[in-house]
C-alpha cells in the first residue's frame, strides 16, 4: 500500500506528474483534436499546461476528465482515488471531507465524479463455456425511521441485481428502476451473460425462464435452507458480493437515495472485481481508477 504521504498526495507537482504519467504512459495527446503535435509551455503561470500545434487549444491532464472545472487540487483527487479504491469498503464523502480539509459539498461531488471512473466492466459476456454466472437480487432500503424517506416492506425498497462470475471474479450489478421483473432480470443477463454458462441462482421465480436460455440453470432451494445444492452449486460468491454492498452502505455510506443507487453498485463492483483475492492490491486498483477518469466528465450510465 501507498503510504498517504507519498509525495503525489502531498505535493501538487509531484501529482500532475502522476496524473500525466498515468493518462500519457508513451506520448501527450491533445484531448480536443488527438494530435501529438503538442509542446508543454512555460512559465510559472502556465504550469501544467500544454499547447496543441493543430488545433491551438490549450490543455492539462485534468481536460476532459473527471477533473476538469474542479478547483480541488489534483494531489486531493488522488488522494481521495487513493482511499476510495482501498479495502473492502472505500470512503465515503464525510471521511474524505475530514481527510482532505474539503467542504462537505466539494467532498461529495468527488465522491460521485471518482465513482464515474470506476464506472465500467470488463466488457466481455461473464460465465462461457464451462463457466457459471451466479445472480441474485437485492433490496436495498433506509430503514432509518428518522429517515424522511423511510421505507417499509420490500415494496418501497430500491431493487438491484447482482451477477458474479466466480471463474473470473468480476461482479455487475444493475438498479432495477421498474422493480424487478422476469423480462428486465432477463435482458440485464442475455447483455451480460455468455448462454454456455451454467446459470446458479436460488429459487426465485425471476430466473425460471431464463435459465432455460442458458446451458443449464442450476437452483439452490434457500427457501428449503439448501446452500449447495446436489449438484454442488451455490451461490455463495454473489451473496458475498450482496454482503460486502450492504454491509458497505451500512457503515460507510448513512444514505443512498435511489437516484444514485447505480453509482454506489458500480462502485462496490468495481472493487469487487479488483480485490485482492483476484491479485488486484490497493495500489493497482487506485492505478485503474485513475486510467478511468478519462471521457467521464458528462457521461452518465443509461439504465438498463
Ligand atoms: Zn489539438
Amino acid at each position: 500500500m501507498t503510504a498517504l504521504t507519498a509525495p503525489q498526495f502531498t505535493n501538487e507537482a509531484a501529482a500532475v506528474a502522476h496524473l500525466e504519467a498515468s493518462r500519457w504512459p508513451d506520448e501527450v495527446s491533445c484531448p480536443h483534436c488527438g494530435s501529438l503535435n503538442v509542446h508543454r509551455m512555460g512559465g510559472k503561470t502556465q504550469a501544467g499546461m500544454f499547447l496543441c500545434n493543430d488545433c491551438r487549444d490549450k490543455f492539462t491532464g485534468r481536460t476532459g476528465t473527471v477533473m476538469e472545472r474542479s478547483k480541488i487540487p489534483v494531489h486531493k483527487w488522488l488522494l481521495a482515488i487513493h482511499l476510495m479504491s482501498s479495502g473492502k469498503n472505500g470512503a465515503s464523502a464525510h471521511e474524505l471531507h475530514r481527510g482532505l480539509g474539503i467542504t462537505y459539498k466539494s467532498a461529495w461531488f468527488l465522491c460521485h465524479r471518482i465513482r464515474e471512473a470506476m464506472n465500467g466492466n470488463s466488457g466481455s459476456p461473464m460465465g462461457g463455456a464451462g463457466g457459471q454466472v451466479q445472480a441474485d437480487e437485492m433490496y436495498v432500503g433506509n430503514t432509518s425511521k428518522r429517515s424522511k424517506s423511510y421505507r417499509k416492506g420490500l415494496k418501497r425498497k430500491a431493487v438491484a441485481v447482482a451477477l458474479v462470475d466466480p471463474g473470473t471474479g468480476e461482479a455487475r450489478a444493475f438498479h432495477m428502476e421498474l422493480g424487478a421483473g422476469a423480462n428486465l432480470v432477463r435482458e440485464i443477463l442475455v447483455k451480460n451473460a455468455s448462454r454456455k454458462s451454467t446459470l446458479v441462482s436460488d429459487e426465485s421465480k425471476l430466473y425460471t425462464k431464463v435459465g432455460n436460455e442458458f446451458n443449464a440453470h442450476e437452483t439452490v432451494w434457500h427457501a428449503a435452507n439448501e446452500y449447495v445444492n446436489k449438484m454442488g452449486f451455490t451461490t455463495n460468491n454473489v451473496e458475498n458480493f450482496i454482503g460486502t454492498f450492504k454491509r458497505g452502505m451500512r457503515g460507510t455510506y448513512i444514505h443512498c437515495s435511489e437516484q444514485h443507487l447505480q453509482r454506489y453498485l458500480n462502485e462496490f463492483s468495481f472493487r469487487y472485481s479488483n480485490r485482492s483475492g483476484v491479485g488486484v492490491g490497493d495500489v493497482a486498483r487506485a492505478a485503474l481508477a485513475l486510467k478511468g477518469i478519462e471521457g467521464k466528465r458528462l457521461t452518465y450510465r443509461i439504465p438498463h
